[in-house]
C-alpha cells in the first residue's frame, strides 16, 4: 500500500518531468521552425543551378511548408544527393576564389581578352598599355589579378571612346571650317554679281550722257547764230564728253581693282578648301582602311569580306564570270593554343595569313573570317582551277617549318571550295563551302574538298 506521503515525491517528479518535456517540446518546435526557415532560404539560394536539382529543391520546399515526418524527409534525401552530386562535375571553379589559379588556364577568357586588346591596339595611344597588359595575360593570371586586369581594360576602353569622340570632333570642326569657306566663296560670287550690275549701270549712264551731249550739240548747231558760237558750244560739249569718259574709266578701274582683289581672295579660298578636302578625304580613307583590316594579321577582316562578296556576286550576275569561294580552317588549332600558348597560336595565324596574302593574285581576295578561319574569293576562276590553287596553298602551309620551344611542329589547314552561282546569296555560298570544309575535316583534315 502506498501512502499519500509515499506518492507525493513521485507526483512531484512526474509533474516536473512533464513540465520539462513540455519545455523541450516547445524548444524543439522553435528549432524546427527555425530549421525549416533556413532550409527554405537555402533552397531559394540554390535554385537555378541545374534543372534536376531545381526539381528536388522544389519538392523539399513543398514538404517543409506543411507538417512532415522524419521518414518523409528521409525519402527525399537520395534524389537530392544525386542531383547535388551531378553538379560537382560541370560547375567551373568560382572565379572569386583567391587561391584558385584556374583563370589562367581558361583559354576562352584569355582569347576574349586578347581579342579585345587587339581591337584597342588600333589606337596608337593605347599600344604601350596594351603591350603591358598583353605581357600580364601571357604570364600566369590568377583570379586575384582579374579585377585589376578588367579595371585596366575598362580604363582603356574609356580612353578609346574618348579618342574616337575627339577624332569625330576634329572632323566636325574641319567640316565647319570648310562650310565657312564655302560661305565666303558664295559671298564673293554675290558681290561679283553686284559689281557686274554696277558696271552695267555705269555703262548705261555713260551712254545716256553721250547721247545727251550729242543731242545738245546737234541742237547747238541748229540754233547757233554764228560759227564762233558753234565752235564755243562744241568745245564745251567735247570737254563734257571727255569728262564723262574719264569718269567712266575711273569707275571701271575701281570695279576692275575690286574684282581682281576678290578674284585673288577667291582663288586662295578655293585652294585652301581643296587642301582641306584632300586632308579630310585621306583621314577618312585611313579610318576606313583601318576598320576593314584585321588587327592581328593585317589582312582584310570579315567586314571587308561581307562587302567584297556582295560586290563579286553582283559582278558575277552581270558579267557571268566564273568565281569561286574557299573557306579555310586551321586544323587542330586548339591543340596549338593549349600546348604552346595563345601567343604561339597568334603567330601561326599571322604566318598563315602572310602565306595566303603572298600567293593570291591581285584580283583575288583573302580575309580572316574570325578565329582560325579564313575566306578566299577567286574571281575569273573555275572550280577545278580553284581546287588546284587551293591544293598549292594547302601544301605550302603544311611545308612551313614552324618551331615551338625548339621543336619542329607541322601545321595543316583544310578547305571547302565552291563555285558561286548567280542565284547565290553571300549566306548560301558560304554555307555550301563550309559544309565542304566540314567534310574535309571528317575525311582526315589537311585537304581541300570541293562541292
Ligand atoms: P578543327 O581541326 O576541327 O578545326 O579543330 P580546332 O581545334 O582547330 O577547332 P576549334 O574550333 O575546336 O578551336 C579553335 C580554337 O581557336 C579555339 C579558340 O580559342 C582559338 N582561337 C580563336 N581565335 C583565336 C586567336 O585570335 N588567337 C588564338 N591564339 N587562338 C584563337
Ligand atoms: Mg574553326
Ligand atoms: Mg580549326
Amino acid at each position: 500500500m502506498t501512502t499519500a506521503t509515499d506518492t507525493d515525491p513521485w507526483r512531484t517528479k512526474y509533474y516536473d518531468s512533464l513540465g520539462r518535456l513540455e519545455e523541450q517540446q516547445l524548444q524543439f518546435r522553435a528549432m524546427e521552425t527555425a530549421l525549416k526557415r533556413l532550409v527554405g532560404r537555402l533552397c531559394t539560394a540554390a535554385l537555378g543551378l541545374a534543372p534536376p536539382l531545381d526539381e528536388q529543391l522544389r519538392k523539399l520546399q513543398a514538404v517543409i511548408r506543411r507538417e512532415t515526418t522524419a521518414e518523409e524527409l528521409e525519402k527525399l534525401t537520395p534524389a537530392l544527393t544525386e542531383a547535388i552530386g551531378a553538379l560537382d562535375h560541370p560547375l567551373p571553379p568560382p572565379l572569386t576564389n583567391p587561391s584558385d589559379d584556374g583563370v589562367a588556364s581558361d583559354e576562352r577568357l584569355r582569347s576574349i581578352l586578347g581579342a579585345l586588346l587587339l581591337e584597342l591596339r588600333r589606337d596608337a595611344e593605347l599600344v604601350e598599355q596594351a603591350d603591358a597588359l598583353d605581357q600580364k595575360l601571357s604570364a600566369a593570371l590568377t583570379s586575384e589579378q582579374l579585377p585589376d586586369v578588367l579595371a585596366t581594360l575598362t580604363d582603356m576602353v574609356g580612353k578609346r571612346i574618348q579618342h574616337i569622340e575627339r577624332a569625330k570632333e576634329e572632323i566636325e570642326a574641319l567640316l565647319g571650317h570648310m562650310v565657312g569657306k564655302l560661305d565666303e566663296i558664295g559671298q564673293f560670287v554675290a558681290e561679283q554679281h553686284q559689281n557686274q550690275a554696277q558696271s552695267q549701270a555705269s555703262s548705261e549712264t555713260l551712254n545716256t550722257q553721250l547721247v545727251g551731249e550729242i543731242k545738245a550739240m546737234g541742237e547747238t548747231v541748229e540754233t547757233a547764230k554764228d560759227l564762233l558760237q558753234i565752235r564755243h558750244q562744241v568745245r564745251s560739249r567735247m570737254d563734257a564728253i571727255d569728262k564723262h569718259l574719264k569718269d567712266f574709266r575711273q569707275r571701271e578701274a575701281t570695279f576692275a581693282a575690286a574684282i581682281s582683289t576678290r578674284n585673288e581672295q577667291m582663288r586662295s579660298r578655293i585652294l585652301e578648301l581643296e587642301a582641306e578636302a584632300r586632308r579630310l578625304q585621306s583621314q577618312l580613307q585611313d579610318e576606313q582602311r583601318a576598320s576593314t583590316l584585321d588587327v592581328l594579321t593585317g589582312i582584310p577582316n570579315r567586314q571587308a569580306y561581307d562587302k567584297r562578296v556582295d560586290d563579286e556576286l553582283h559582278r558575277l550576275r552581270r558579267f557571268k564570270q566564273a568565281t569561286c569561294l574557299a573557306v579555310w580552317d586551321v586544323d587542330h588549332f586548339k591543340r596549338i593554343n593549349d600546348t604552346y600558348g595563345h601567343r604561339a597560336g597568334d603567330r601561326v595565324l599571322r604566318v598563315v595569313a602572310d602565306c595566303f596574302a603572298s600567293r593570291i593574285r591581285s584580283t583575288d581576295f583573302i580575309a580572316r573570317y574570325g578565329g582560325e578561319e579564313f575566306v578566299m574569293i577567286l574571281p575569273g576562276t573555275h572550280l577545278e582551277d580553284a581546287l588546284r590553287f587551293g591544293e598549292q596553298i594547302r601544301t605550302a602551309i603544311a611545308e612551313i617549318g614552324f618551331h615551338f620551344r625548339g621543336s619542329p611542329v607541322s601545321i595543316t589547314i583544310s578547305s571547302g571550295v565552291t563555285a558561286l552561282s548567280p542565284d547565290d546569296t553571300a549566306g548560301t555560298a558560304f554555307d555550301r563551302a563550309d559544309k565542304a570544309l566540314y567534310r574535309a575535316k571528317q575525311e582526315g583534315r589537311n585537304r581541300c574538298v570541293t562541292v
